[in-house]
Protein backbone atom coordinates (compact mmCIF):
# COMPACT_ATOMS: atom_id res chain seq x y z
CA UNK A 1 0.00 0.00 0.00
CA UNK A 2 2.77 2.69 1.00
CA UNK A 3 4.63 2.48 -2.17
CA UNK A 4 1.54 2.87 -4.45
CA UNK A 5 0.94 5.93 -2.24
CA UNK A 6 4.68 6.75 -2.66
CA UNK A 7 4.54 6.26 -6.51
CA UNK A 8 1.90 8.49 -7.49
CA UNK A 9 3.22 11.07 -4.98
CA UNK A 10 6.30 11.43 -6.31
CA UNK A 11 5.08 11.25 -9.90
CA UNK A 12 3.25 13.82 -9.29
CA UNK A 13 5.17 16.23 -7.00
CA UNK A 14 8.51 16.17 -8.92
CA UNK A 15 7.25 18.26 -11.86
CA UNK A 16 7.08 15.65 -14.58
CA UNK A 17 5.40 16.86 -17.77
CA UNK A 18 1.82 15.39 -17.77
CA UNK A 19 1.97 13.29 -20.81
CA UNK A 20 4.77 11.06 -18.63
CA UNK A 21 3.17 11.10 -15.79
CA UNK A 22 0.32 9.61 -18.36
CA UNK A 23 3.22 6.78 -19.64
CA UNK A 24 4.12 6.01 -16.01
CA UNK A 25 3.68 2.26 -14.76
CA UNK A 26 0.03 1.95 -13.79
CA UNK A 27 1.23 0.05 -10.39
CA UNK A 28 -2.40 -0.16 -8.58
CA UNK A 29 -3.75 -1.40 -11.93
CA UNK A 30 -1.04 -4.18 -12.20
CA UNK A 31 -1.59 -4.59 -8.27
CA UNK A 32 -5.38 -5.46 -8.76
CA UNK A 33 -4.30 -7.66 -11.72
CA UNK A 34 -1.98 -9.30 -9.71
CA UNK A 35 -4.87 -10.24 -7.22
CA UNK A 36 -6.99 -11.69 -9.56
CA UNK A 37 -3.69 -14.00 -10.95
CA UNK A 38 -3.52 -14.53 -7.65
CA UNK A 39 -7.10 -16.04 -7.58
CA UNK A 40 -6.95 -17.26 -10.81
CA UNK A 41 -4.02 -19.88 -9.08
CA UNK A 42 -6.32 -20.50 -6.12
CA UNK A 43 -8.88 -21.90 -7.94
CA UNK A 44 -6.82 -24.52 -9.67
CA UNK A 45 -5.86 -25.52 -6.01
CA UNK A 46 -2.36 -23.71 -6.66
CA UNK A 47 -1.55 -22.04 -3.32
CA UNK A 48 1.61 -20.31 -3.16
CA UNK A 49 3.08 -23.46 -1.01
CA UNK A 50 1.91 -25.66 -3.36
CA UNK A 51 3.35 -23.81 -6.73
CA UNK A 52 7.14 -23.43 -4.45
CA UNK A 53 7.16 -26.87 -3.93
CA UNK A 54 6.02 -28.08 -7.41
CA UNK A 55 8.27 -25.42 -9.16
CA UNK A 56 11.25 -26.20 -7.22
CA UNK A 57 14.03 -27.67 -9.50
CA UNK A 58 14.88 -30.59 -6.72
CA UNK A 59 11.81 -31.60 -6.82
CA UNK A 60 11.54 -35.45 -7.64
CA UNK A 61 8.01 -36.24 -7.81
CA UNK A 62 6.34 -37.35 -10.80
CA UNK A 63 4.77 -33.76 -11.41
CA UNK A 64 6.90 -30.72 -11.96
CA UNK A 65 5.70 -27.13 -12.77
CA UNK A 66 7.53 -25.39 -14.55
CA UNK A 67 7.06 -21.36 -15.32
CA UNK A 68 8.86 -19.72 -17.70
CA UNK A 69 8.93 -16.41 -19.30
CA UNK A 70 8.81 -16.62 -23.37
CA UNK A 71 9.26 -13.37 -25.61
CA UNK A 72 9.91 -13.11 -29.22
CA UNK A 73 11.58 -10.31 -31.38
CA UNK A 74 8.59 -9.08 -33.33
CA UNK A 75 5.72 -9.00 -31.05
CA UNK A 76 7.70 -7.23 -28.40
CA UNK A 77 5.78 -8.88 -25.81
CA UNK A 78 6.42 -11.36 -22.59
CA UNK A 79 4.54 -13.94 -22.26
CA UNK A 80 4.08 -16.34 -19.66
CA UNK A 81 3.51 -20.08 -19.29
CA UNK A 82 2.89 -22.44 -16.68
CA UNK A 83 3.40 -26.06 -17.89
CA UNK A 84 2.70 -29.44 -15.81
CA UNK A 85 4.78 -32.14 -16.32
CA UNK A 86 3.41 -35.51 -15.16
CA UNK A 87 5.00 -39.14 -15.58
CA UNK A 88 2.05 -41.71 -16.37
CA UNK A 89 0.17 -42.67 -12.85
CA UNK A 90 0.42 -39.83 -11.07
CA UNK A 91 -0.50 -40.80 -7.13
CA UNK A 92 -2.52 -37.79 -5.72
CA UNK A 93 -0.66 -37.23 -1.84
CA UNK A 94 -3.42 -37.25 0.52
CA UNK A 95 -1.65 -34.28 2.52
CA UNK A 96 -2.97 -32.12 0.04
CA UNK A 97 -5.23 -29.58 0.15
CA UNK A 98 -8.91 -30.63 -1.06
CA UNK A 99 -7.93 -27.76 -3.90
CA UNK A 100 -4.77 -28.68 -5.08
CA UNK A 101 -6.08 -32.02 -4.84
CA UNK A 102 -8.85 -31.19 -6.98
CA UNK A 103 -6.32 -28.98 -9.61
CA UNK A 104 -4.25 -33.16 -10.04
CA UNK A 105 -8.10 -34.86 -10.59
CA UNK A 106 -8.91 -32.64 -13.19
CA UNK A 107 -5.33 -33.00 -14.63
CA UNK A 108 -5.85 -36.66 -14.76
CA UNK A 109 -9.01 -36.19 -16.45
CA UNK A 110 -7.52 -33.57 -18.50
CA UNK A 111 -4.80 -36.37 -19.40
CA UNK A 112 -7.18 -38.97 -20.08
CA UNK A 113 -8.82 -36.71 -22.21
CA UNK A 114 -5.62 -35.82 -24.08
CA UNK A 115 -4.39 -39.22 -24.42
CA UNK A 116 -8.33 -40.34 -25.99
CA UNK A 117 -7.87 -37.43 -28.19
CA UNK A 118 -4.09 -38.21 -29.73
CA UNK A 119 -5.54 -41.63 -30.51
CA UNK A 120 -7.74 -40.16 -32.77
CA UNK A 121 -11.31 -41.00 -30.63
CA UNK A 122 -12.63 -37.38 -31.48
CA UNK A 123 -11.25 -36.41 -34.06
CA UNK A 124 -11.45 -32.39 -34.80
CA UNK A 125 -11.85 -32.05 -30.75
CA UNK A 126 -9.33 -30.33 -29.92
CA UNK A 127 -8.85 -26.97 -29.64
CA UNK A 128 -5.25 -26.04 -30.55
CA UNK A 129 -3.42 -22.84 -29.32
CA UNK A 130 -6.02 -21.84 -26.51
CA UNK A 131 -5.67 -18.59 -28.12
CA UNK A 132 -9.46 -17.68 -26.33
CA UNK A 133 -8.86 -17.20 -22.58
CA UNK A 134 -11.77 -17.48 -21.09
CA UNK A 135 -12.02 -20.34 -19.07
CA UNK A 136 -9.87 -20.82 -16.20
CA UNK A 137 -10.45 -25.00 -15.72
CA UNK A 138 -7.63 -26.90 -16.83
CA UNK A 139 -10.14 -29.23 -18.11
CA UNK A 140 -11.74 -26.71 -20.73
CA UNK A 141 -11.00 -26.58 -24.16
CA UNK A 142 -7.80 -24.38 -23.74
CA UNK A 143 -5.31 -26.85 -21.85
CA UNK A 144 -2.81 -27.57 -24.97
CA UNK A 145 -1.58 -30.77 -24.55
CA UNK A 146 2.14 -30.82 -26.27
CA UNK A 147 4.01 -33.40 -27.15
CA UNK A 148 5.67 -36.27 -24.70
CA UNK A 149 9.26 -34.72 -24.23
CA UNK A 150 12.17 -36.70 -24.26
CA UNK A 151 12.13 -38.04 -20.39
CA UNK A 152 8.51 -39.76 -21.09
CA UNK A 153 6.90 -36.62 -19.52
CA UNK A 154 3.75 -35.77 -20.54
CA UNK A 155 3.36 -31.73 -20.69
CA UNK A 156 0.20 -29.68 -20.25
CA UNK A 157 -0.09 -25.91 -20.37
CA UNK A 158 -2.37 -24.13 -17.91
CA UNK A 159 -4.17 -21.70 -19.19
CA UNK A 160 -3.95 -18.68 -17.30
CA UNK A 161 -5.88 -15.41 -18.56
CA UNK A 162 -4.99 -12.77 -15.51
CA UNK A 163 -1.66 -13.92 -15.65
CA UNK A 164 -1.25 -13.06 -19.31
CA UNK A 165 -3.39 -10.45 -19.16
CA UNK A 166 -0.16 -9.03 -16.01
CA UNK A 167 2.66 -9.72 -18.05
CA UNK A 168 1.10 -7.87 -21.53
CA UNK A 169 0.53 -5.13 -19.49
CA UNK A 170 3.76 -4.74 -17.62
CA UNK A 171 5.26 -5.78 -20.80
CA UNK A 172 3.08 -2.62 -22.76
CA UNK A 173 4.38 -0.23 -20.00
CA UNK A 174 7.72 -0.87 -20.72
CA UNK A 175 7.10 -0.49 -24.04
CA UNK A 176 5.48 2.80 -23.73
CA UNK A 177 7.53 4.47 -21.86
CA UNK A 178 10.48 2.96 -24.03
CA UNK A 179 9.37 4.74 -26.69
CA UNK A 180 8.78 8.12 -24.53
CA UNK A 181 12.14 7.66 -23.57
CA UNK A 182 13.54 6.99 -26.76
CA UNK A 183 11.92 10.95 -28.10
CA UNK A 184 13.35 11.92 -25.37
CA UNK A 185 16.53 11.68 -25.96
CA UNK A 186 15.80 12.79 -29.45
CA UNK A 187 15.68 15.99 -28.28
CA UNK A 188 18.16 15.70 -26.26
CA UNK A 189 20.34 14.61 -28.81
CA UNK A 190 19.38 17.37 -31.28
CA UNK A 191 19.58 20.23 -28.50
CA UNK A 192 23.39 19.23 -27.97
CA UNK A 193 24.38 19.68 -31.65
CA UNK A 194 22.11 22.93 -31.48
CA UNK A 195 24.67 24.10 -28.63
CA UNK A 196 27.72 23.08 -29.81
CA UNK A 197 27.09 25.19 -32.58
CA UNK A 198 26.25 27.95 -30.03
CA UNK A 199 29.26 27.24 -27.98
CA UNK A 200 31.79 27.43 -30.53
CA UNK A 201 31.12 30.51 -31.90
CA UNK A 202 31.12 32.04 -28.41
CA UNK A 203 34.55 30.09 -27.74
CA UNK A 204 35.83 30.81 -31.00
CA UNK A 205 39.82 31.62 -30.51
CA UNK A 206 40.38 35.49 -30.96
CA UNK A 207 43.19 37.38 -30.87
CA UNK A 208 40.96 40.73 -32.19
CA UNK A 209 37.58 40.17 -30.98
CA UNK A 210 35.90 39.13 -27.99
CA UNK A 211 35.67 35.60 -26.97
CA UNK A 212 34.49 33.87 -23.49
CA UNK A 213 37.06 31.07 -24.78
CA UNK A 214 38.85 31.48 -21.33
CA UNK A 215 35.36 31.31 -19.28
CA UNK A 216 33.95 28.58 -21.34
CA UNK A 217 37.37 25.80 -20.65
CA UNK A 218 36.69 27.08 -16.77
CA UNK A 219 32.86 25.91 -17.23
CA UNK A 220 33.42 22.32 -18.82
CA UNK A 221 36.54 22.10 -16.68
CA UNK A 222 34.09 22.44 -13.70
CA UNK A 223 31.35 20.27 -15.51
CA UNK A 224 34.11 17.58 -16.11
CA UNK A 225 35.52 17.45 -12.83
CA UNK A 226 31.84 17.55 -11.22
CA UNK A 227 31.28 13.79 -12.79
CA UNK A 228 27.47 14.48 -12.69
CA UNK A 229 25.63 11.54 -14.33
CA UNK A 230 29.06 8.85 -13.93
CA UNK A 231 31.66 8.94 -11.58
CA UNK A 232 35.08 7.32 -12.33
CA UNK A 233 36.71 7.15 -8.52
CA UNK A 234 37.64 3.86 -7.03
CA UNK A 235 34.94 3.83 -4.56
CA UNK A 236 32.08 4.94 -6.48
CA UNK A 237 32.41 3.91 -9.94
CA UNK A 238 29.57 4.05 -12.71
CA UNK A 239 26.28 5.57 -13.31
CA UNK A 240 25.05 7.84 -10.34
CA UNK A 241 21.49 7.66 -8.74
CA UNK A 242 19.26 10.73 -9.84
CA UNK A 243 19.72 11.90 -6.32
CA UNK A 244 23.86 12.03 -6.13
CA UNK A 245 23.52 13.84 -9.97
CA UNK A 246 21.36 16.29 -8.71
CA UNK A 247 24.02 16.91 -5.59
CA UNK A 248 26.52 17.38 -8.12
CA UNK A 249 24.31 19.16 -10.37
CA UNK A 250 24.11 21.35 -7.84
CA UNK A 251 27.55 21.45 -7.20
CA UNK A 252 28.61 22.32 -10.40
CA UNK A 253 25.97 25.57 -10.91
CA UNK A 254 27.12 27.15 -7.29
CA UNK A 255 30.80 26.84 -8.12
CA UNK A 256 29.63 28.78 -11.49
CA UNK A 257 28.63 31.50 -9.59
CA UNK A 258 31.30 31.47 -6.86
CA UNK A 259 33.31 32.05 -9.53
CA UNK A 260 31.59 34.37 -11.15
CA UNK A 261 32.05 33.34 -14.51
CA UNK A 262 28.75 33.54 -16.55
CA UNK A 263 28.99 37.57 -15.28
CA UNK A 264 31.81 37.46 -16.48
CA UNK A 265 30.74 37.17 -20.17
CA UNK A 266 31.81 39.27 -23.09
CA UNK A 267 29.19 37.69 -25.27
CA UNK A 268 25.37 38.38 -24.49
CA UNK A 269 25.11 34.79 -26.49
CA UNK A 270 27.41 32.82 -23.63
CA UNK A 271 24.54 34.00 -21.28
CA UNK A 272 21.44 32.12 -23.23
CA UNK A 273 23.78 29.07 -24.25
CA UNK A 274 24.98 28.67 -20.46
CA UNK A 275 21.36 28.43 -19.73
CA UNK A 276 20.30 26.29 -22.54
CA UNK A 277 23.46 23.70 -21.27
CA UNK A 278 21.74 24.12 -17.56
CA UNK A 279 18.46 23.07 -18.96
CA UNK A 280 19.78 20.40 -20.73
CA UNK A 281 21.41 18.63 -18.03
CA UNK A 282 18.25 19.28 -15.86
CA UNK A 283 16.38 17.52 -18.54
CA UNK A 284 18.62 14.73 -18.30
CA UNK A 285 18.49 14.56 -14.97
CA UNK A 286 14.71 14.33 -14.70
CA UNK A 287 14.26 12.22 -17.70
CA UNK A 288 16.92 9.73 -15.10
CA UNK A 289 14.25 10.37 -12.21
CA UNK A 290 12.06 9.33 -14.20
CA UNK A 291 13.10 5.68 -15.09
CA UNK A 292 14.30 5.32 -11.21
CA UNK A 293 11.06 6.12 -10.24
CA UNK A 294 9.41 3.46 -13.23
CA UNK A 295 12.16 0.99 -12.77
CA UNK A 296 11.57 0.60 -9.12
CA UNK A 297 7.75 0.18 -9.64
CA UNK A 298 8.21 -2.77 -11.90
CA UNK A 299 10.76 -4.06 -9.68
CA UNK A 300 8.54 -3.50 -6.84
CA UNK A 301 5.55 -5.09 -8.63
CA UNK A 302 7.22 -8.15 -9.89
CA UNK A 303 8.56 -8.85 -5.96
CA UNK A 304 4.79 -8.61 -4.74
CA UNK A 305 3.93 -11.00 -7.86
CA UNK A 306 6.48 -13.61 -6.15
CA UNK A 307 5.96 -13.30 -2.97
CA UNK A 308 1.59 -13.68 -3.53
CA UNK A 309 2.58 -16.68 -6.47
CA UNK A 310 5.74 -18.32 -5.35
CA UNK A 311 6.11 -18.60 -9.19
CA UNK A 312 10.08 -17.00 -9.10
CA UNK A 313 10.11 -14.09 -12.01
CA UNK A 314 11.14 -11.15 -10.96
CA UNK A 315 15.44 -12.74 -11.38
CA UNK A 316 14.86 -13.50 -14.72
CA UNK A 317 12.34 -10.56 -15.93
CA UNK A 318 15.17 -8.71 -16.50
CA UNK A 319 16.15 -10.83 -19.27
CA UNK A 320 13.40 -11.72 -20.92
CA UNK A 321 12.11 -8.24 -20.90
CA UNK A 322 12.54 -6.29 -23.88
CA UNK A 323 13.74 -2.78 -23.24
CA UNK A 324 16.31 -1.07 -24.47
CA UNK A 325 15.48 2.02 -22.60
CA UNK A 326 13.79 1.86 -18.95
CA UNK A 327 15.51 -1.03 -17.99
CA UNK A 328 18.04 -1.06 -19.39
CA UNK A 329 18.98 2.33 -18.46
CA UNK A 330 20.92 3.54 -21.58
CA UNK A 331 19.00 7.25 -21.72
CA UNK A 332 22.09 8.67 -19.18
CA UNK A 333 24.79 6.38 -20.89
CA UNK A 334 23.97 7.52 -24.29
CA UNK A 335 22.95 11.19 -23.74
CA UNK A 336 26.44 11.49 -21.32
CA UNK A 337 28.44 9.93 -24.10
CA UNK A 338 27.35 12.26 -26.88
CA UNK A 339 27.43 15.58 -24.51
CA UNK A 340 31.31 14.31 -23.49
CA UNK A 341 32.41 13.23 -27.73
CA UNK A 342 30.06 16.37 -29.45
CA UNK A 343 29.77 19.18 -27.06
CA UNK A 344 32.90 19.14 -24.35
CA UNK A 345 35.76 19.03 -27.07
CA UNK A 346 34.55 22.14 -28.44
CA UNK A 347 36.71 23.79 -25.74
CA UNK A 348 39.67 22.33 -25.78
CA UNK A 349 40.68 21.41 -22.08
CA UNK A 350 43.84 22.02 -21.19
CA UNK A 351 44.80 18.77 -19.56
CA UNK A 352 44.71 17.23 -22.87
CA UNK A 353 47.56 19.06 -23.82
CA UNK A 354 50.40 18.51 -20.48
CA UNK A 355 53.39 17.14 -21.79
CA UNK A 356 53.61 14.30 -19.37
CA UNK A 357 56.87 14.92 -18.08
CA UNK A 358 56.73 18.51 -17.44
CA UNK A 359 52.90 18.73 -16.68
CA UNK A 360 53.04 22.39 -18.35
CA UNK A 361 51.48 22.85 -22.11
CA UNK A 362 53.17 20.63 -24.55
CA UNK A 363 54.69 23.46 -26.36
CA UNK A 364 56.10 22.64 -29.85
CA UNK A 365 54.82 19.11 -29.05
CA UNK A 366 57.28 16.25 -30.45
CA UNK A 367 55.50 13.32 -31.48
CA UNK A 368 57.93 10.08 -31.11
CA UNK A 369 57.52 7.02 -33.12
CA UNK A 370 54.86 5.21 -30.15
CA UNK A 371 52.61 8.42 -30.78
CA UNK A 372 53.13 9.66 -27.95
CA UNK A 373 53.65 13.63 -27.33
CA UNK A 374 56.06 15.74 -25.35
CA UNK A 375 57.14 19.07 -25.43
CA UNK A 376 60.52 19.52 -27.73
CA UNK A 377 62.15 20.90 -23.92
CA UNK A 378 61.46 17.46 -22.66
CA UNK A 379 62.74 15.54 -25.34
CA UNK A 380 65.98 17.15 -25.63
CA UNK A 381 66.94 16.83 -21.91
CA UNK A 382 66.22 13.04 -22.52
CA UNK A 383 68.14 12.81 -25.42
CA UNK A 384 70.89 14.61 -23.43
CA UNK A 385 71.04 12.27 -20.82
CA UNK A 386 71.10 9.56 -23.57
CA UNK A 387 67.95 7.59 -22.85
CA UNK A 388 66.45 6.16 -25.49
CA UNK A 389 62.95 4.85 -24.04
CA UNK A 390 59.28 6.67 -24.14
CA UNK A 391 58.64 7.60 -20.96
CA UNK A 392 54.86 6.56 -21.02
CA UNK A 393 55.51 3.37 -23.37
CA UNK A 394 59.31 2.30 -22.70
CA UNK A 395 59.20 1.75 -26.61
CA UNK A 396 63.05 2.53 -28.49
CA UNK A 397 61.57 6.18 -29.38
CA UNK A 398 63.84 8.55 -28.19
CA UNK A 399 67.20 9.39 -29.63
CA UNK A 400 65.67 8.26 -33.04
CA UNK A 401 63.46 11.34 -32.42
CA UNK A 402 64.91 14.64 -34.68
CA UNK A 403 63.36 18.00 -36.19
CA UNK A 404 60.87 15.88 -38.31
CA UNK A 405 58.76 14.92 -35.34
CA UNK A 406 57.60 18.27 -34.23
CA UNK A 407 53.53 18.04 -34.64
CA UNK A 408 53.12 21.77 -36.43
CA UNK A 409 50.31 20.94 -36.76
CA UNK A 410 48.97 20.82 -33.06
CA UNK A 411 51.71 23.77 -32.32
CA UNK A 412 49.74 25.84 -34.44
CA UNK A 413 46.37 24.55 -33.05
CA UNK A 414 47.93 25.05 -29.30
CA UNK A 415 48.70 28.23 -30.00
CA UNK A 416 45.58 29.01 -31.14
CA UNK A 417 43.64 27.98 -28.26
CA UNK A 418 45.91 28.28 -25.49
CA UNK A 419 47.34 31.84 -25.97
CA UNK A 420 48.16 32.21 -22.80
CA UNK A 421 49.71 28.96 -21.56
CA UNK A 422 52.33 28.70 -24.40
CA UNK A 423 53.38 31.93 -23.55
CA UNK A 424 53.74 31.14 -20.59
CA UNK A 425 55.73 28.13 -21.57
CA UNK A 426 58.03 29.78 -23.88
CA UNK A 427 59.15 32.32 -21.21
CA UNK A 428 60.13 29.01 -18.52
CA UNK A 429 61.43 27.67 -21.67
CA UNK A 430 63.62 31.12 -22.27
CA UNK A 431 64.77 31.12 -18.75
CA UNK A 432 65.97 27.42 -18.52
CA UNK A 433 68.03 27.80 -21.33
CA UNK A 434 69.79 31.23 -20.07
CA UNK A 435 70.40 29.73 -16.47
CA UNK A 436 71.67 26.50 -18.38
CA UNK A 437 73.96 29.20 -20.80
CA UNK A 438 74.95 31.65 -18.21
CA UNK A 439 74.40 30.29 -14.94
CA UNK A 440 72.17 30.26 -12.13
CA UNK A 441 72.94 34.69 -11.83
CA UNK A 442 70.74 34.68 -15.22
CA UNK A 443 68.24 37.12 -14.63
CA UNK A 444 65.87 37.09 -17.56
CA UNK A 445 64.74 40.07 -19.37
CA UNK A 446 61.72 39.75 -21.13
CA UNK A 447 62.09 41.16 -25.05
CA UNK A 448 60.92 44.81 -26.44
CA UNK A 449 60.85 45.08 -29.68
CA UNK A 450 60.79 48.71 -30.37
ZN1 LIG B 1 57.69 18.80 -21.00
ZN1 LIG C 1 55.60 6.14 -26.10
Amino acid sequence: MKFARDFKESLASQGFPPHWVEQAVPYRQLKKCLKKVQRELQDLGLDPDTLRSLTDPENKSPVALKYRLHSSADSKLVRPALTVHVKDGVVVDASLTPATRRFFENLAIELAANRRRSLGDTPGGRDENGADPAPIQLTGPDAIQLPFDKDGYETIEVPLEFDNQFFEMLQSDVNNIDALQADEQKNMAKEISALRDEISLVSKPSRFSKTDLALWRHIFELYLDAEVFFATGEQNHGERTSQAALTQLQWFQSEVEKRRLARDFRLRESHSALDRFLKLNASLLKNLQFQELNRLAVLKILKKFDKRTSLGISKTFRTFVQSRKLMAGSIGKDVCAQLSQELVPVVPQLNDYLCPVCFAIAYRPVRLACQHVFCIRCIVKIQRRQEKHCPLCRSDAVLKASADNLDIALGRYMKKYFRKEVKEKQRANDIERGIEDYGPTYTHKECVVM
